[in-house]
């Protein structure tokens, strides 16, 4: 996230932040009031985009109107710590990461980002991606089979229509049945307000960026919502296999791209459209304090984007990208917090996707056969192989079962070592001979 595209002026963030108070300030004292019914909405987003298959969050215009002048804090642990929202460096070192409250207690989770990493029978699997920044058909790790594949945002360098197009053709040609995508940053022409309106220099937004002209703005958003196969999601649900999905490109103020929101009220906003009945919520940004630490160790997480996950939402993951150097997955013990970032910091599209399994809810709603076929290399073992590997295993030693199943049968003796000793292997970590099956 800290790259910015040729002509881009240097310099920090901008805007939105006021002032901060010294650290022994800062928590807020019980008796301070916000009072930020009095003035008029600052924040630009009043889109909302329904569709018969999708559940769109509350009209901003029915929600209150604060403004980010005002200072904002965000509260946890119910109400009984609470921290600004505008500075998630200062919040996190000071008050949060210094909490014993569980909902804030952070541990490092391995990423399964195994290539043909085994699952129970009758789960979803999901595969992560994001931040692939035009890179989608150079990625140099395999993208696992499964029934959902995400993209949390960051999908082209600048938002060119022609990289659009493109992106939006390899997505919903993936193997999987559902394509999940939303916007970052970066893809600065799905922002329509953005794309068309004036930057902080004054300049009109799309100059900054496109410098060979204008590009059709209309035609990229058009691709985004009638690509078949994909589901776009901008402040919306889906519903798929009885679990929902909730999607939102928007992110705390960064250099004034687009879905830029000011930290502070306009974030808070904004996450309070998300519904509380959301499984796996997708945001481009992450939250304060999980995969958000960039490479000048400061945070860049969102401050109330944490509070809305850990004190409301409770979803089963949240997964997103926007920080490539926080690549990674932890948890707080109720949420999964995935850093799907598939470029690192050099923007080179090296991460490896990462997978987890949910329980079936609908057992009818996907084809089985789609949770087998791919294009992508997982091996299609029978009930009755997996029993004969895991007995010679047994007997014989998993030396000798590699010894005995060659090509292409080594690959099922990765799937039982999986499953019997849970070890995950990544596939870039095997030995040659594997990887180029
Ligand atoms: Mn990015
Ligand atoms: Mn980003």
């Amino acid at each position: 996230m800290n790259s910015k595209p040729r002509g881009v002026p240097s310099g920090g963030r901008k805007g939105g932040a006021p002032p901060l108070p010294p650290p022994n300030s800062y928590i807020r004292q019980k008796t301070n009031k916000r009072n930020h019914n009095k003035r008029k909405p600052t924040w630009r987003n009043a889109k909302t985009h329904a569709t018969a298959n999708k559940t769109t969050a509350t009209d901003p215009a029915t929600a209150p109107t604060p403004t980010s002048i005002e200072p904002c804090y965000a509260s946890f642990h119910n109400n009984t710590i609470t921290c600004r929202s505008e500075d998630p460096t200062l919040a996190w070192n000071h008050v949060l990461s210094k909490s014993t409250a569980p909902c804030l207690q952070v541990s490092s989770v391995v990423p399964r980002t195994l290539f043909a990493s085994p699952r129970a029978p009758e789960t979803l699997r999901v595969v992560c991606i994001s931040d692939t920044h035009g890179k989608h058909r150079r990625m140099t790790k395999d993208i696992p089979a499964g029934d959902v594949l995400i993209h949390a945002g960051d999908f082209t360098n600048c938002g060119h229509t022609s990289q659009i197009k493109d992106f939006c053709k390899w997505m919903a040609g993936m193997p999987h049945t559902h394509k999940i995508l939303i916007c970052g940053n970066h893809d600065i022409t799905c922002d329509k307000d953005y794309y068309n309106g004036t930057a902080k220099n004054g300049q009109a937004s799309w100059k900054r960026f496109h410098h060979n002209g204008k590009n059709d703005d209309v035609a990229a958003r058009r691709a985004l919502r009638e690509t078949k196969n994909l589901i776009y999601l901008e402040d919306e649900s889906i519903v798929i296999d009885g679990y929902s999905f909730y999607g939102s490109p928007w992110q705390p103020e960064f250099c004034d791209w687009a879905f830029n929101l000011d930290r502070g009220y306009p974030c808070k906003m904004m996450w309070e459209k998300i519904p509380t009945a959301t499984d796996i919520l997708i945001t481009h940004g992450p939250p304060v304090g999980h995969g958000d630490m960039v490479s000048q160790q400061q945070r860049a997480g969102c401050v109330d984007l944490l509070s809305a996950v850990t004190e409301r939402i409770r979803p089963l993951y949240h997964v997103f990208g926007h920080v490539h150097e926080g690549y990674g997955v932890t948890t707080n013990q109720t949420t999964t917090f995935i850093n799907a970032s598939t470029c690192t910091l050099s923007y080179r599209p090296n991460n490896a996707p990462i997978v987890f399994d949910l329980p079936r809810k609908n057992l009818n709603t996907i084809p089985s056969t789609k949770m087998e076929s791919n294009n992508s290399g997982i091996i299609k073992i029978s009930a009755k192989m997996k029993r004969t590997i895991a007995l010679l295993t047994l007997i014989l030693g998993s030396c000798c079962v590699f010894l005995l199943f060659q090509q292409p049968w080594h690959i099922h003796y990765i799937f039982l070592k999986d499953s019997v000793n849970g070890l995950l292997f990544d596939r870039s970590s095997l030995p040659t001979t594997m990887k180029d099956l």
